[in-house]
């Protein structure tokens, strides 16, 4: 008698207090972004506003870990000299607006522009000096991911509180 009331005391206050899944989560299982469309959206942004930065290593890019606070990344390997950009699992929500992915990407892009995690001789002493990638990203034509991103986040740090 003792386990059944324990049992049913478990079924009926777990889902509340510990949900096995988040629609995030779902959306996220059956999104249609993966490596692949990451490759696709990075091609995208070099061939039509970076065509001009030409790429002397391989670069590869693909989605990391879900983090809420880490949205993109680039690291070089010095020793294979390959730069890798990681995106956040986070983006792979399909409710997270395309420009806010292509910012980020963009982001990392100016990033080995300036010679920061790409073997490219460096522009600046600190990889994000006096606002350079909103002037970069805004001097290439993509100063509307720079407000898509701005709206976005207004939104987005509501939901972290
Ligand atoms: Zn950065």
């Amino acid at each position: 008698m003792t386990y059944f009331a324990k049992a049913s005391y478990y079924i009926l206050t777990m889902p509340q207090l510990k949900p096995y899944f988040s629609l995030t989560s779902v959306r996220i299982s059956k999104s249609l972004r993966g490596d692949n469309w990451l490759l696709a959206r990075l091609d995208y942004l070099w061939s039509n506003y970076f065509n001009n930065v030409r790429q002397v290593n391989p670069v590869f890019i693909k989605f990391g870990r879900f983090s809420r606070y880490r949205l993109g990344s680039i690291r070089f390997d010095k020793l294979a000299k390959h730069s890798y950009i990681t995106i956040t699992g986070m983006f792979k929500d399909p409710l997270i607006p395309i420009q806010v992915v292509d910012h980020t990407i963009a982001h990392e892009l100016c990033h080995y522009t300036h010679g920061f995690s790409s073997p490219k001789p460096r522009l600046h002493k600190y990889p994000h000096h006096g606002g350079v990638i909103k002037k970069e990203l805004s001097a290439r034509g993509l100063g509307h991911l720079n407000k898509a991103y701005q709206v976005w986040l207004k939104e987005y740090r509501k939901s972290l509180h």
